[in-house]
C-alpha cells in the first residue's frame, strides 16, 4: 500500500537540493489487525506543523520513516474484541495516533502523556490503511465531514493548552505564532472569555485569520516592538496568559517580558532539540512569580476535542487538499505557510 515516508533528512527550506529533506510515497506492507484493533481506510491526513521538524530529524530516527498523525477515515474491519465503543464497519472516524497502554506507572498516575509504551503502535497515518487499537478511535458526529475530522488531533492540542492555562474568564491573553495551533487556540480562548486577545505573527494572512476568529489585536513583530505594544495594550502590566505556538527561536525570548506579574507562560510548541533560551530567574520566577510550562501531547483531551469539533471555524483549514501522490508538492506548500492546514487525501469516499 502507499505510505508517505521521509527518505532523506534535512530542512525542506534548504535552497540546496542536494541537502534538502525529502518525503516520498513508498510501498509498505499493510499492518496486521489484532483482536482489539480497528482497520481504517484513511480518507485524509493533515500535515502537522511538527512534520517538517520530523523531516529535519528532530527525533533522530533512521530513514526511511513514515509520517502523518492527523487522520480521518472509515472503518474497514474490526478485531473480534474491539467491542467496547460500539464501533461498526463503515463508521467515519478520527483518532489519537498515540496508544496509551493504561498499565504503566504514568498511565496509572494520571499522566498518559508520559506513557512508556505510547509509541509502540504509532504507525504512519499518511497511508492508504492504518491499524489502530480501539482505544485510539473516535466515531465522528454525523455533521462533521472527513475533511474536518482529520483536525481532531490538532483540536485536541488546543484543548490541552486550555487545560494547562486553567483559564479564568476576563483574563488578558497573548498568543505568539498564528499557525494552526495558534489559530485554534484563539478560537478556544474566545469561547473562554479571554480579553485583549492578541496574536503576535509576522505573516499577514495569518493575522487576518486571527482577527476573523476573534482576536482583538494583532502585532507584526517585523515592524512593531512586541514588548512596547503589548504593554500599551495592557496598561503597562502585560498579559495574564502568554502562549507560544510559534516554536520559533527568534520569537520566544521576550515572552517573559510581556507576561504579567503572577501570570502564566506556556511554551506550547515543538522547539529545536538543542535550543537553549536565556531566562532571568531573579526577574521572572522570583520577583514576577511567573508560572512557566510547556506541553508534549494531549492526554485526556480527545472526548472534549470531539465535542468542540463542530463548534470550531475550520473551513479555512480544509481549503487545500493534495492527493497522496503529490505529497512532495504538498510539503513544499506547507513550508510556505500560506494555508492554515494542508490535507493529504489518501483515499476518496462517496460520503465525505
Ligand atoms: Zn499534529
Ligand atoms: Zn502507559
Amino acid at each position: 500500500m502507499k505510505s508517505v515516508s521521509v527518505i532523506k533528512v534535512g530542512s525542506l527550506k534548504d535552497p540546496n537540493e542536494a541537502t534538502r529533506g525529502k518525503v516520498q510515497v513508498v510501498d509498505i506492507p499493510e499492518q496486521l489487525i489484532g483482536d482489539e484493533d480497528v482497520k481504517i481506510k484513511v480518507a485524509y491526513c493533515a500535515i502537522c506543523g511538527s512534520d517538517p521538524h520530523l523531516v529535519e530529524n528532530i527525533f533522530g530516527w533512521d530513514v526511511p520513516f513514515g509520517i502523518g498523525h492527523e487522520v480521518s477515515g472509515v472503518i474497514m474491519e474490526l478485531g473480534k474484541n474491539a467491542t467496547k465503543k460500539g464501533l461498526k464497519v463503515g463508521d467515519r472516524i478520527a483518532g489519537n495516533f498515540l496508544k496509551f497502554c493504561g498499565t504503566c506507572y504514568y498511565c496509572q498516575n494520571g499522566q498518559q502523556q508520559f506513557c512508556e509504551y505510547g509509541n509502540d503502535s504509532n504507525h504512519p497515518g499518511m497511508s492508504e490503511y492504518i491499524v489502530w487499537h480501539e482505544s485510539q478511535v473516535y466515531k465522528l458526529p454525523d455533521d462533521v465531514s472527513l475533511k474536518i475530522g482529520c483536525l481532531l488531533e490538532p483540536v485536541s492540542i488546543a484543548v490541552r493548552i486550555m487545560d494547562k492555562i486553567g483559564m479564568k474568564i476576563g483574563q488578558r491573553v497573548a498568543i505568539c505564532g498564528g499557525g494552526p495551533i495558534g489559530l485554534l487556540a484563539i478560537q478556544s480562548l474566545k469561547m473562554y472569555g479571554a480579553t485583549s486577545l492578541t496574536l503576535i505573527e509576522p505573516i499577514s494572512n495569518r493575522r487576518d485569520f486571527a482577527v476573523k476568529y476573534g482576536a482583538d489585536y494583532v502585532i507584526d513583530p517585523l515592524t512593531q516592538d512586541v514588548v512596547e505594544v503589548s504593554m500599551s495594550l495592557t496598561n503597562g502590566r502585560g498579559f495574564d496568559v502568554v502562549i507560544d505556538c510559534s516554536g520559533s527561536v527568534k520569537a520566544v525570548n521576550n515572552l517573559p517580558q510581556i507576561t504579567a506579574k503572577g501570570g502564566k507562560l506556556i511554551y506550547a510548541a515543538m522547539y529545536p532539540n538543542t535550543f537553549e533560551m536565556p531566562l532571568n530567574l531573579y526577574q521572572y520566577c522570583y520577583f514576577n512569580e511567573l508560572t512557566i510550562t510547556g506541553l508534549y501531547v494531549a492526554p485526556y483531551a480527545f472526548p472534549r476535542a470531539l465535542q468542540l469539533l463542530p463548534r470550531m471555524q475550520l473551513e479555512d483549514f480544509i481549503a487545500k487538499v493534495y492527493p497522496i501522490d503529490q505529497v512532495e508538492e504538498a510539503f513544499a506548500m506547507q513550508v510556505e505557510g500560506k494555508y492554515p492546514k494542508i490535507l493529504i487525501q489518501c483515499n476518496s469516499f462517496e460520503k465525505e
